[in-house]
């Protein structure tokens, strides 16, 4: 590792104590940029490593909300704006009770880098709160009625507002924000501004939303992964999958699998994984997409039968004896060494990460030096902001693209997002190093846009 960015590794880690995710990102990050800072000194001259690692803004604020009966509630608003060089900044709002400034940090560097390698011109941020609406803050089991889902969005917005706009900064949805949260937020926002703009992507169709954005980071997902294929003359034809996560990203991987002749042998949820031996049928994906979207249920109560079997609590990368492909779709930090170390010995052969930052980086070592194709989910889950990118064009033109349009963009992007990676690893003697290609040619474009703006 070279002098320089052990430095900034070390004042990274001593500034930002008490947030692991976020240092352990920087780290993923840093430790593979040392080609491309030797042969470009002015990186280090104009302390771009120092200048991205800081965040441009972060916002913290209070949001008050007043639940079903009639109690005060306040929870921790956030916005992290990260980096503005190449564009507004643009990256999901997530609500769950483990949002916190580490993994909101996360979240944000490594949206600087994936918005980047979309090709389009957006800049990285993200937000979200420790709000829950799947735990109802006064019934025991339920979650929060929609009416309280409402109030508080539109108390999260009451204060959201005057950062962001069609050009500062463009939110999306992530983890337990979709349709319904985006629409809650924009109703809001365009109430207190008196205007109709693009502000929020993830909309719905009736106003201004992209068709294929809720399918879009799941199947460019597994676009990417056909291109790692292609390199080796294979496809998915017949390849056995495993997927993690049973929401927006894992049930579109697994549509897509499906269409494409793979098996899917598992999802999961908080309540544990599903195996199915011969493979999960487009039937009961439908079930499964029914029972977590419109009843807000969990595998668990999915109906038994011999076929499905339900293990409690754990994650499906132990579970299957042997498959060719893995995609874990749920959150950051689920799939760590040992899993990474069975599922090397039980011929995967193939990771797609839909998730952000989901394998340790005791996993992520094992996967490349066994040189395997992992795509590392800056690159491989860019298809959801790079199709927000898409939905912004549509909204700022007032027109609107058809399904197969925004797909076959979508599909051209994923394939450049792939062969730049593939090109960057390549140049500096890294063959096939999808970790190292997709960092340098994401950090690239950025670190040349703030040299060529000054300190700023
Ligand atoms: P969803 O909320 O739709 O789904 C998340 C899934 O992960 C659910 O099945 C959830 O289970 C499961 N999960 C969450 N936390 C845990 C946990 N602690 N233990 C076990 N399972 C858990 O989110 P998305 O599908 O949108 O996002 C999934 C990942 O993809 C995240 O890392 C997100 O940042 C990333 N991503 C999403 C994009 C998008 O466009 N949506 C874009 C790029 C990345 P349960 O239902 O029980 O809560």
């Amino acid at each position: 590792m070279s002098k320089y960015v052990d430095r900034v590794l070390k004042e990274t880690a001593a500034k930002n104590a008490g947030e692991p995710e976020f240092i352990q990102a920087v780290d993923e990050v840093l430790t593979t940029l040392d080609p491309v800072l030797k042969v470009n000194p002015q990186y280090e001259a104009n302390a771009i490593l120092e200048r991205m690692i800081e965040p441009e803004r972060v916002i913290i604020f209070r949001v008050p909300w007043v639940d079903d009966k009639g109690i005060v509630r306040v929870n921790r608003g956030y916005r992290v704006q990260y980096n503005s060089a190449i564009g507004p900044y643009k990256g999901g709002l997530r609500f769950d009770p483990t949002v916190n400034l580490s993994v909101l940090k996360f979240l944000g560097f490594e949206q600087v880098f994936k918005n980047s390698l979309t090709t389009l011109p957006m800049g990285g941020g993200k937000g979200g709160s420790d709000f829950n609406p799947k735990v109802s803050p006064h019934t025991p089991g339920k979650r929060c009625s929609d009416n309280e889902v409402m109030r508080f969005c539109q108390s999260y917005m009451n204060e959201l507002y005057r950062h962001i706009g069609p050009d500062t900064d463009v939110p999306a949805g992530d983890m337990n924000v979709g349709a319904r949260e985006i629409g809650y937020l924009f109703g809001q926002y365009k109430r207190l501004t008196n205007e109709w703009t693009g502000v929020l992507t993830g909309k719905a169709l009736s106003y201004g939303g992209s068709l294929v954005r809720p399918e879009a980071t799941g199947y460019g997902d597994i676009y990417f992964s056909e291109n790692m294929l292609a390199m080796r003359k294979q496809t998915f034809e017949g390849k056995q999958c495993v997927i993690s996560g049973s929401g927006n990203v894992a049930s579109f991987a697994a549509e897509k699998l499906m269409q494409l002749g793979a098996t899917v042998l598992t999802l999961s949820d908080r309540s544990g994984s599903i195996y199915v031996k011969d493979g999960i049928t487009p039937e009961l994906l439908a079930e499964i997409k029914h029972l977590k979207g419109v009843k807000r249920g969990e595998l668990a109560d999915l109906k038994k039968s011999k076929a499905i079997k339900f293990i409690a609590k754990k994650n499906p990368w132990q579970i299957a004896p042997s498959y060719d492909c893995a995609f874990p779709c749920s959150r950051q930090n689920e799939l760590n060494g040992e899993d990474a170390a069975y599922m090397l010995k039980n011929g995967c052969t193939l990771v797609g990460e839909g998730a952000n930052m989901p394998s340790t980086p005791d996993a992520i070592a094992q996967f490349v030096k066994a040189k395997i194709m992992y795509a590392p989910g800056k690159a491989a889950n860019a298809g959801g902001v790079a199709t927000s990118g898409l939905e912004m064009s549509q909204n700022s033109g007032r027109i609107s693209w058809s399904r197969e349009e925004v797909d076959a963009k979508l599909k051209g992007i994923m394939k450049s997002i792939h062969d730049n990676a593939w090109e960057a690893a390549a140049k500096y003697g890294q063959k096939g190093n999808y970790v190292m290609g997709a960092n340098i040619a994401g950090f690239t474009k950025v670190a040349d846009a703030m040299v060529a703006q000054g300190v700023c």
